[in-house]
Order: C-alpha cells, then structure tokens, then sequence
C-alpha cells in the first residue's frame, strides 16, 4: 500500500517526496499518477509519472517526452531507461515522465483538445485554461522539485531533425551540460515566452531540449542517440557512478560537438513534385542545387539551391511543396566539414 502524504507535513525536514498524494522515500520507485483532468464523460485523465530515488542524496532530474503528444522517439527512451539495470545505481531522484501531454498523445496530436500548444502555455495558472493548468501542475509537481532536466522532443509532423540538442548557450553550466550529451550538433537557442524551457529557467532549473527524428515515429538511431545524451548527463551530473576505470581505458576518444553558428530554412521557389538530392547530415556547399521540383510530367524543373554553406539538419518529408514551403533546414557551423566528418562516423555506442 502506498504511503499517503500526511497534511501539513513540513517538506523542509522531510527525506519524503510529495507527489500528489502519495510520498516517496530514499531508496524507493514509485509510479503514481498525477490527476490533471477531467472528460466530458467524468473519465479522469492523469499524467503517469516514475520515481526512482536512490538511497543515497544527489541531483534530482527530469526527463519529459511529448509535450507535444504526437513526438513519440521521446516515449521510447524513457521506456528503455526505466528497464535499465543502471537505475538501481542511482543517487538522488529521477522522475520520468514519458507523456506530458496525455490529451495530444491519445489522439496523434502535437496540441491539446482546444488547439492550443502546451509548449506556450508554462509556466501556467492554476486557474487557467485546459493547457495552463496542465503546465502549472507541471511545474508545481515535477519542475520545482528538480536541479536539472531534459525535455524530449521530435520534429513537428512531416518534418525531421537530425539528433541536435537545443539550450541557452549564456549559461555556463547549461553550455557544459549540452557538451555532456554527447550528440555532435548543439543549436544555441532562444528561450520562447511560455515553453517549458524558459518556465524551468526562471526556476533556475537547468534543462536540455532533445530534438530528433519525426513525429509519430520511433526511429532507432534517435532513440539511441537520446538514450546515450540521458545516461552520459546522468554520469556528468553525479547521479550514475562514471564508468569503472579498466573500461575507461577502452574507450573511444570522447566525440566532439560542434555549435551552429545560425541556422535558416531553404522555402520552395515554385510548387510541385520534389526531388531531393541531398538528405539530413549532409554538407552543403553555397549555392549546391539540394532539391529539385518539377511538375509530375517531369518538365519545368526548378532547382533548389543552398544559399550558404553548411549542415541539413532538419528537413520536410513530404515531397510535394507549395511555392514558400520551408523544405530544408540548414545550420551554419565555423567549420561544416568537421561537423560532417563526425556525423559521417559517429557509432552507435551506447554507454
Ligand atoms: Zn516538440
């Protein structure tokens, strides 16, 4: 039977944690759940959370997956941390979150029931709308317990990134976390009034943002590429025990990454049918044709051209365009061809 959270109880002097209703002592893993809705037929809806809190103090961490309910890659890391061995290794607390947005996920959707986007709507209110206080109770239960975490995303529909973390690059420690990830692109991003992000900022929670791969999709090589940056943070942060020594000695120079300077999307110069030429992870020369649009006939080709040098690192997968449709996403790096040499032979070591 699960503990139940006495009233009043003070949090201070506590070793328990308060999650809803329910306390989680050193040393114990608990799955609880979060009520945040009601449905129009009384059905309650809940965010399913994971508590895993080692016996020992540490860091307290959390990883998120679909804030927007259709970036699924997300749901399959946390799924394979929680059934890691490593876990039972671990000082300080963990809390997992594989759906934040239970609304969207049910139904294939990036946004909640009233169109909204979750990932505008923190840090929230309690007695705001749907997706307001979904983001307060977020914050209330998930982010103002934590030193650190990792926000799990894909691209949007029909779009795919190339594993890339996203992070405010001024704060120092927040730069070191990024590097720690492990994955060789790192995209110094601006923080967006109401995303989950800048709410956690503002509580002095330091958060990476995963982008990879595409919504409604679980793809290997993101999946692994998330799981490795989740357990090599862990290890940076002092949660998991660093590798023994005698493997330290085996293995592989640490992987370099590389920050994008800027980045821009290459639009359509005319509708039709593409053709494309070049693909995610590759480099691109100025003025390189990338794509080619025709007709369905095959006549009146249009070329595609880059207009600087550098990386695709995000790209439409649908290859039908209307003139202005953003097509490829490309980022500016000081030396492209190192970033591409990496990408080229980046393995697949899980550590
Ligand atoms: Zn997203």
């Amino acid at each position: 039977m699960a503990k139940k959270a006495k009233k009043n109880r003070p949090s201070t002097s506590s070793p328990f944690m308060q999650f809803g209703n329910e306390l989680v002592g050193p040393g114990e893993r608990k799955r609880i759940d979060l009520e945040v809705a009601t449905l129009y037929d009384y059905t309650k809806i809940n965010i399913p959370i994971e508590v895993i809190r080692g016996k020992e103090e540490g860091p307290t961490l959390f990883i998120s997956a679909a804030v927007h309910g259709d970036e699924i890659n997300g749901i399959e890391i946390i799924k394979r941390i929680l059934q890691s061995s490593k876990l039972a290794r671990i000082k300080g607390t963990l809390i997992c979150i594989p759906v934040v947005n239970t609304f969207g996920f049910n139904n294939l959707s990036r946004y909640l029931p009233d169109r909204r986007d979750l990932n505008r709507c923190f840090p929230g209110s309690a007695r705001g709308s749907l997706g307001s206080r979904l983001a307060h109770l977020f914050m209330k239960e998930i982010v103002s317990k934590c030193s650190h975490g990792i926000d799990l995303h894909t691209g949007a529909i029909h779009r795919s990134n190339i594993p890339q973390i996203r992070a405010s690059l001024d704060n120092e420690e927040v730069k070191q976390l990024a590097n720690d990830f492990g994955v060789p692109i790192i995209i110094n991003s601006s923080l967006r009034d109401g995303s989950l992000r800048e709410a956690a900022r503002k509580k002095r929670v330091k958060v990476l943002l995963f982008e990879g791969g595409e919504a409604l999709r679980f793809e290997e090589d993101v999946i692994k590429a998330g799981l490795k940056g989740c357990f090599s943070l862990m290890k940076n942060i002092g949660m998991l025990p660093q590798k023994e020594k005698i493997k330290k000695k085996k293995r592989v120079k640490k992987k370099s990454t590389y920050v994008a300077q800027s980045s821009h999307w290459i639009r359509a110069p005319h509708s039709g049918s593409v053709k494309q030429i070049k693909t995610l992870g590759d480099e691109v020369q100025a003025g390189e044709i990338i794509a080619v649009i025709s007709d369905t006939f095959g006549n009146n080709p249009y070329n595609v051209r880059a207009k600087s040098s550098g990386i695709i690192i995000g790209m439409s997968t649908i290859p039908l365009v209307n003139k202005g449709d953003a097509m490829v996403h490309i980022a500016l790096f000081s030396d492209s061809s190192k970033v591409s040499d990496l990408l080229q032979t980046d393995d697949e070591e899980i550590i």
